[in-house]
């Protein structure tokens, strides 16, 4: 027969451990969100595969979680229905480091330094190691759903090391029991558990079933009885009516969804009824994540008619918005959609355009009511949403409202309209210079004629920008003008224009030098009205490639 086998755990998971129990003394409840949540997941990862395989329902049909308190043994147990762990899953999945929420940890206190904001961290998910914030010891009895009737019992004091055995389990599922620190008994009471799971995880779109005891009678006529009470509201969020969900459980239906331990800086909560039926949940973070374009699996989670489908669809959210979160729940999709059918769906095509434009109104509100918020927003995710100009014309005017820019104004972000309102007469353009820095750029050459004229000049200093203002070309009906153009047609009086001809004549002899000395590494030297204190400065000839493209080309060594 099998035999108990002892592992050891990766070297990072008992870093992990060393600090949950350690050093993490506030929020310690949030052990028990974290848990429901991975029980919650469990239960999606189950209903979604028993589309196909509906035998997987056989041995129990309800799809439930229960917490259960045992104040004798001081034990609480947090058990679900889903789809359960073998053996190897077991091993891998509650031993190493494979999993997101635990990384994305060790990743958050490498970027801040030494345990500097335990504060912080102490708001942090870590996963299922959270459950060691309050027991010391902690048991995992968990069945896979299937045909194979085999249960396993995992067991850790997190001293380095876990066992794993073979145990009895009458259905599929995982219970999970924390055998609770002296300390930690308050985990026990029905109310806190009530107000707990209200507070956490009332989002969670099954039945959170509570065991509660009543005693009645006295002496040796007490009775005890325990019953289960359904203690959530068990109905998806975002199916509910706007008006019946609370900042704050949005806010923690964003933390389950992202593992970010930030509330959400804005969100959008729509149904659409039109040809096509959905409704979305998308928000905006505050801050990006560690790695923008890694972490799109936890872009936007698709939903068929409240089952669970897939964490990042793609298809549904353009490169651009690839920084918004949420779900999509479409009552017109076939539950067992493939990539392939998704990829080609008037269903999915109408839903993007939908997202599109409900993410460019919710940015756009942002901005109008709450401008120092948009611009966090900015300084996060501008760059990402600059791509939309270059690639989703559709929206180009929408996009180009959004903007901000630094300017020679020196008043930090301006956006394009409040620009265009501030023109000089006689300015027909907007007028931008692209550089590497902000310091390049304010002290360009290219600037001078500008400035003495009064013109503002946008500073574009980021390497989208010039990509991306290029494919605005317009806002407003005004054109946008490089300062580095070489026709930069600016109006001159008669008088000005007779006087440059005259300068122009007297210098010929000069520009003819410089062009036989320069020879091949410029294609003329003239004289021109664009400078004011600087002697002279490059500029990009008619037809020739932008300078972006120029020292995009440098850096290739072509
Ligand atoms: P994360 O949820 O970010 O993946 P966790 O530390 O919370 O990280 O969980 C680690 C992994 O353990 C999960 O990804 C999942 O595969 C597995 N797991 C945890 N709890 C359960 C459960 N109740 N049922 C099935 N699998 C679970
Ligand atoms: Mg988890």
């Amino acid at each position: 027969a099998p035999q108990r086998e002892t592992h050891a755990f990766q070297a990072e998971i008992n870093q992990l451990l060393s600090l949950v129990i350690n050093s993490l003394y506030s929020h310690k409840e949030i052990f028990l969100r974290e848990l429901v949540s991975n029980a919650s997941d469990a239960l999606d990862k189950l209903r979604f595969r028993a589309i196909t395989e509906p035998e997987l329902l056989a041995d129990e049909p309800a799809l439930e979680l229960r917490l259960i308190p045992d104040e004798a043994k001081g034990t609480l147990t947090i058990e679900d229905t889903g789809i359960g762990m073998t053996h190897d899953e077991l091993v891998k999945n509650l031993g190493t480091i494979a999993h997101s929420g635990s990384r994305e940890f060790l990743e958050a206190l490498a970027q801040k330094g030494q345990q500097k904001d335990m504060q912080l961290i102490g708001q942090f998910g870590v996963g299922f190691y959270s459950a060691y914030l309050v027991a010391d010891r902690v048991e995992v009895v968990s069945r896979a759903a299937g045909k194979d009737p085999a249960a396993w019992r995992w067991t850790s004091e997190a001293k380095g090391s876990f066992t794993v055995e073979p145990a009895e389990r009458a259905a599929r599922g995982t219970s999970i029991t924390l055998h609770l620190k002296e300390d930690q008994k308050e985990f026990l009471g029905e109310w806190r558990l009530r107000s707990l799971i209200t507070q956490y995880s009332d989002y969670v779109g099954h039945p959170i079933k509570l065991q509660v005891s009543k005693t009645t009678g006295t002496g040796d006529d007490a009775k005890t009885e325990t019953s289960l009470e359904v203690v959530n509201k068990a109905s998806a969020l975002w199916q509910r009516a706007k008006s019946e969900i609370t900042d704050e459980q949005y806010q923690e239906f964003y933390k389950h969804l992202t593992h970010d331990w930030e509330a959400p800086l804005a969100w959008t909560h729509f149904k659409a009824d039109g040809n096509t039926q959905f409704t979305g949940l998308l928000f905006v973070p505050k801050q990006p994540p560690f790695d923008l374009d890694a972490q799109q699996q936890r872009g936007v989670r698709l939903f068929v008619k409240r089952v669970f489908i897939m964490d990042r669809c793609e298809e549904l959210v353009p490169q651009w918005l690839r920084f918004v979160r949420g779900v999509i729940d479409s009552d017109d999709l076939p539950l067992n959609v493939s990539r392939e059918l998704l990829q080609d769906s008037q269903v999915v095509r109408a839903i993007r355009k939908h997202v599109v434009k409900k993410s460019l109104d919710l940015l756009e509100k942002l901005a109008k009511d709450k401008p120092e918020d948009y611009l966090t927003f900015w300084k996060a995710f501008g760059t990402v949403l600059k791509e939309g100009l270059a690639t989703e014309a559709e929206q180009k005017d929408k996009l180009g409202g959004l903007l901000r820019y630094e300017s020679s104004r020196d008043e930090g972000l301006t956006s394009l309209a409040d620009y265009v309102g501030r023109m000089k007469e006689g300015q027909e353009a907007i007028y931008y210079v692209y550089g590497e820095s902000r310091k390049a750029v304010a002290d360009s050459p290219h600037l001078e004629a500008l400035k003495q004229r009064g013109f503002e000049v946008l500073y574009m200093t980021d390497p989208v920008d010039e990509w991306a203002a290029q494919g605005l070309r317009e806002f407003q009906g005004k054109p946008l003008v490089s300062a580095l153009q070489a026709d930069l047609k600016l109006q001159s009086t008669d008088e000005q224009k007779k006087e440059q001809e005259q300068q122009a004549e007297g210098l010929k002899t000069l520009t003819a030098k410089m062009k036989d000395v320069l020879q091949e590494s410029v294609r003329e030297v003239r004289v021109s009205d664009r400078l004011t204190d600087s002697p002279v400065c490059l500029v990009v000839p008619e037809g020739g490639s932008p300078a972006y493209l120029e020292r995009l080309l440098q850096q290739r060594g072509r």
